[in-house]
């Protein structure tokens, strides 16, 4: 049964409002995760707790337990001259920049002669996310993954 510190391998697919597929665990590589780190979004975390082995779910999580309501904030605009003058830049191109001392992802969503505007909000922000899950194993973590706080090994990281 899934409870905190267990190892969850799964497969699922994500849909959106519009039953369109975003994403999904590929037929021979299903996704391990820790359960009760935080790995997947919560929405998605809380319906699985308590679940077994061969469960089958449909799972529907709201922006706020998934990646977050849009914030308007996240919304910026860049000189131009932080992009190399040569690089070609287009709308729905993803960059990384450093923020804080650490690498976020934005979206150009708008690019003028003197400026281009970034969304920093994660894509699926603002997204109310359809999915659907089977459960293949459930296993205890080890002690590294635990107090690593994710899987290692086959789906996982392997350091
Ligand atoms: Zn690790």
């Amino acid at each position: 049964m899934i409870t905190s510190g267990k190892v969850v391998t799964l497969h699922y697919v994500l849909r959106d409002s519009e039953s369109e597929i975003i994403d999904q665990s590929e037929p021979d590589q299903p996704l391990s995760y820790l359960h009760g780190a935080q790995n997947i979004v919560p929405g998605l975390e809380i319906a699985l707790e308590g679940k077994s082995v061969g469960d089958e779910l449909d799972v529907t999580v709201n922006p706020e337990d998934g990646y977050g309501e849009l914030d308007p904030d996240m919304q910026v605009e860049l000189p131009r001259t932080q992009f190399e003058p040569d690089e070609e830049l287009e709308v729905g191109a993803q960059f990384e920049m450093e923020v804080d001392g650490h690498y976020e992802v934005a979206t150009i969503t708008d690019i003028h002669p003197d400026r281009v505007i970034a969304d920093f909000n994660h894509p699926l922000a603002g997204q109310t996310l359809f999915f659907s899950v089977s459960i293949l194993d459930v296993r205890d973590a080890s002690e590294t993954e635990l107090s690593h706080g994710h899987v290692h090994g086959v789906g996982g990281h392997d350091h």
